[in-house]
């Protein structure tokens, strides 16, 4: 809202974000902070809370960690989202879509921004993930009250949110965790000792790597989002690390507390040649230059998006992007180059290339991806009959030789697979 001639934020009506990096760090959408480890899956956030199953959510998002050090600490190895019909996961720094069916319009699209890649959900759901431990997951303002989870119930007040699943409000963290638990029969986990504590002789390194945060390089960002707890998360995290990866701790650290500046609209360039590079140029090929951004474009013209208007208002991501020349204008995500004209995309999501021929599901109808969209046309050639699961083409014969009436063939005419006696085509055959 505009108010004495500047912005500001209504926090009432704001969407929120829940987030969860590194190694088993939390912050909840009504802002609350935890750590805390475990080795299972987990529900992060889902609505239609309480209600027994009688009627199905929109979404239910669910964490599965491991450990991910020799001192107990966890990370978190997948994510799986439930979007109705649609099933997503997130591992491997890849996204795997599965129970998809038929012609259903998907409900989501997703992006690759900077070193995210973000989900876009059309029901008030977004999330950016990392490609590794961390992710965001923005909600919008309506499921305010409406969510539980280890994200909390975003209701606007952090002291509740160590609820569990059985509605109990609890102080201790491992019996909140542990009651967002989806499966009972994981492993025990107890962290007897703080990683610093099992590693000490790595703190000295882990406070001059993450001193970063609380350095003036984060400086306008400090009273925007509190860096100590960060700086914590850093230091217990780099302790943390021993099982090889050691820059990955501290750079994801870093990169949630850049993050959370970032939503602040606090744009922070913090990457250099010597703290978590990130090199941009290998990329530059095919008429496109890549840059890093601290706070990338939040939606590019790219050619599965070629109006260039997101449905989510994301704050800058930060990472490499392609800046495409005036006479290339779009981004083709899926051959990594510039280009003045796209491809076509289908109902299914799949990308094709100009001139490139697309099976159609009906029959006699040839399909090819033209500059104005998928284009088909009523094509003999292209006719076919379906039978017994195989695909038949015009003309062709399937032999049905032990049937009843003695020998029978089946036969693909235009109108589909007719059922003839043995004879009629032998004689047709004989005909000249
Ligand atoms: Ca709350």
């Amino acid at each position: 809202m505009c108010r004495n001639r500047t912005w500001v934020c209504d926090s009432q009506s704001k969407n929120a974000v829940c987030t969860m990096y590194g190694e088993g760090h939390f912050i909840t959408f009504d802002n609350k902070y935890f750590t805390t480890n475990g080795n299972c899956r987990y529900t992060l956030v889902q609505d239609y809370c309480y209600i027994n199953n009688l009627k199905k959510g929109n979404f239910k998002i669910i964490t599965e960690t491991i450990p991910c050090g020799t001192t107990g600490a966890s990370c978190s190895v997948a994510i799986t989202v439930f979007l109705g019909v649609h099933k997503l996961i997130l591992t491997d720094g890849q996204i795997d879509v599965l129970e998809r069916s038929g012609n259903v319009n998907i409900p989501f699209i997703t992006r690759k921004m900077g070193i995210y890649l973000v989900i876009e959900t059309k029901i008030g759901l977004v999330l950016v993930w990392d490609r590794k431990t961390s992710v965001f997951i923005h909600l919008n303002i309506h499921y305010k009250g409406k969510v539980c989870g280890l994200c909390g119930n975003f209701d606007g007040n952090s002291e509740n949110d160590f609820t569990t699943r059985s509605r109990c409000l609890v102080e201790d963290v491992k019996e909140f965790r542990d009651s967002w638990r989806t499966s009972e029969d994981c492993p025990e986990v107890y962290l007897t000792k703080e990683p610093c504590a099992v590693h000490p002789y790595r703190i000295p390194w882990a406070q001059m790597m993450c001193h970063i945060i609380i350095s003036e390089v984060f400086e306008k960002c400090h009273e925007e989002v509190d860096p100590l707890r960060f700086y914590e998360a850093c230091i217990r995290d780099t302790c943390a690390c021993d099982t090889g990866g050691d820059c990955n701790c501290f750079c994801t650290a870093i990169a949630a507390y850049a993050q959370a500046c970032s939503e602040a609209c606090v744009c922070v360039h913090w990457r250099s040649p010597t703290v978590c590079p990130l090199f941009c140029e290998a990329y530059n090929e095919n008429n496109c230059q890549w840059h890093y951004k601290a706070c990338g474009a939040t939606c590019l013209k790219t050619c599965r998006n070629p109006s260039g208007i997101c449905e989510s208002n994301l704050k800058g991501l930060e990472g490499c992007y392609p800046k495409c020349p005036t006479e290339r204008p779009y981004f083709n995500e899926d051959e990594m180059q510039c280009v003045a004209e796209c491809g076509c995309v289908d109902n299914d999501n799949s990308y094709y290339k100009l001139g490139e021929n697309i099976e159609s599901c009906n029959a006699c109808e040839k399909c090819t991806c033209t500059k104005e969209g998928i284009q088909c046309h009523y094509d003999l050639s292209a006719c076919n009959c379906e039978y017994q699961g195989q695909k038949m083409k015009i003309g062709e014969i399937a032999r049905l030789e032990e049937s009843p009436n003695g020998c029978q063939i089946v036969k693909c005419e235009i109108n589909g697979t007719v059922t003839l006696p043995c004879y009629l085509t032998e004689k047709t055959h004989k005909e000249p």
